[in-house]
């Protein structure tokens, strides 16, 4: 007899029992086989007075079983709790976000029927590395972080899920019009790695218009890689085109450990009413069973599933007068899913789940030093002056050769010198030393520096160093420079 695989599980809050409950029930019914290990999360975590709302025991089950599904949670609003998806997916390195994102017109209401999109986004780098502080009385700051590694694993597993999974074309989304470096970099990654797999059409937008021709004409897209934020706007742009965000499920997945769940919150307005809509939490099992190589039976729920939406037997969420046949409650939709297993579809496509083997997970590269020399330095200070002229001339007093005063900015913007009198000026001035052409420094000359301009009495609130990577200046230059 096969041995049952063991799971991890966690019935969140809100509707989260009642939605784990119906997916459990189906799961059971269809012989996935699968041993349950039931973990506390959430709400009474956090409000036994643990801020992460996550028991420490509970990551040894994680661990061992290497496979969560994860009902949605409730934050409790202020007191300085940290987000627990956030939590998990970093600290299990939960590198990807997988969310398919599927019309199932003329069942659900949707302006695009033939809408079949996956986004992957990078899940642990960006904005969300959560670096913040505040520097002036007028002025906060959230550091982006963009890594090669982190890059390379993401637009690799892009690919690898593009050729598994018999997707004709990858699209990548950035910014990198105007982040060169960190935006750049992602771009750059992409179209050097794009090139392995000759196979797989290749593109790349804005992320502005790509995100409007999501919205507007998603049948275009097939497999969508991004960065974090990105991914989370469009991913819900996505889901909602698509039909719901009720219906769509997600993984996130990592070299050793992965998670499965719904995208949809705990909706504490409809919780122990049987009323939600199982459907997000159900196809995020699925993508659960394909991971561990239960194929056979992904595929038979998944298409029960379909069947059951196709029957017109829907909740509430999705329920129309025109197309739907039958409203029901949570319990009952579950029931009408599993008296359907073993059928297909008829109108709507069945899926297939026959793939073979695992997919190809992105093996990491080593990462070639270049040689790297310190040519100057980004000396950031509080000002409180508005005259960017005073500044610059009392602070150009302040050298140590060969590092002078280049230029000053605020918010990036050329202010000095030779800047314009219309420029709005805060009191966060980031002023540009190097000798003109970057003739390479001891770093111990740029703390010297450093002290000279302390000692003349300036605020510093942070230094940036300016350096060449294999004599490559990689640094951006002020607007206007
Ligand atoms: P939400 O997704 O919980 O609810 C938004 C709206 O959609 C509500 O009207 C709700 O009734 C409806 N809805 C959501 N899921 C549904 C379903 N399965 N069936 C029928 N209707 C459904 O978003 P929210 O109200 O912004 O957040 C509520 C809580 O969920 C917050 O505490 C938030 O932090 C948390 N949250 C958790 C996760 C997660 O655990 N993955 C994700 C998002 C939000």
């Amino acid at each position: 007899m096969p041995t049952r695989i063991p799971i991890t599980v966690a019935k969140g809050d809100g509707i989260g029992p009642e939605i784990m409950d119906a997916t459990l029930r189906i799961l059971d019914e269809a012989k996935a086989d699968l041993e349950y290990r039931f973990i506390e999360i959430g709400e009474s975590v956090y409000l036994k007075g643990i801020p992460s709302g996550i028991e420490p025991t509970a990551w040894d089950s994680l661990r061992d079983t290497k496979v969560f599904l994860k009902a949605p949670i409730t934050t409790p609003q202020g007191g300085g709790y940290k987000s627990l998806n956030v939590t998990i997916r970093k600290s299990l390195s939960l590198y990807a976000n997988v969310r398919p994102c599927v019309s199932y017109s003329p069942y659900v209401y949707t302006k695009h029927p033939k809408m079949n999109t996956v986004i992957i986004r990078e899940n642990e780098e960006d904005l969300y590395a959560g670096i913040e502080h505040q520097q002036t009385d007028e002025v906060t700051q959230c550091l982006k972080l963009i890594t090669k590694p982190g890059t390379e694993r993401i637009i690799r597993y892009a690919f690898e899920y593009a050729r598994h999974f018999g997707r004709k074309k990858v699209t990548c989304m950035s910014k990198d019009n105007i982040m060169k470096i960190t935006d750049g970099l992602f771009h750059q990654t992409y179209d050097r790695i794009a090139k392995e797999y000759p196979e797989i059409e290749n593109e790349h937008y804005i992320i502005d218009i790509g995100s409007a021709r999501l919205a507007e004409d998603p049948d275009r897209f097939d497999v969508i890689v991004t960065e974090n934020l990105y991914g989370d706007i469009i991913s819900d742009i996505a889901a909602e085109v698509a039909g719901s965000v009720g219906l769509a499920g997600s993984a996130n997945i990592g070299n050793h450990l992965a998670m499965f769940e719904a995208i949809h919150g705990s909706a504490p307005d409809i919780a122990g009413q049987n009323i939600a809509n199982p459907s997000g939490l159900l196809l995020g099992a699925v993508q659960m069973l394909v991971h561990i190589g239960k194929n056979d039976i992904a595929e038979k729920v998944h298409n029960a599933w379909l069947k059951t939406i196709e029957d017109g037997i829907h909740t509430r969420d999705i329920y129309n007068a025109h197309d739907s046949k039958e409203l029901v409650g949570t319990k009952e939709f579950a029931t009408a899913v599993i008296k359907r297993l073993g059928e297909e579809p008829k109108e709507l496509e069945p899926v297939r789940y026959n793939h073979e083997g695992s997919m190809q997970m992105p093996v990491d590269q080593p990462t070639v030093r270049a040689k790297k020399e310190v040519v100057g330095c980004d000396i950031f200070l509080q000002w409180n002056g508005k005259d960017p002229k005073e500044l610059g001339d009392n602070l150009g007093k302040c050298k140590n050769d060969p590092l002078e005063l280049i230029m000053i900015t605020n918010r990036g913007v050329k202010v000095y010198p030779d800047g314009l009198p219309e420029t709005f000026c805060t009191d966060h001035w980031r002023c540009r030393f190097s000798s003109d052409d970057l003739t390479p420094v001891d770093y111990k000359e740029v703390l010297k520096l450093m002290q000279i301009i302390n000692e003349a009495g300036f605020d510093i609130i942070k230094t940036e160093n300016l350096c060449t990577f294999d004599g490559k200046p990689a640094f951006s230059l002020g607007q206007g420079q």
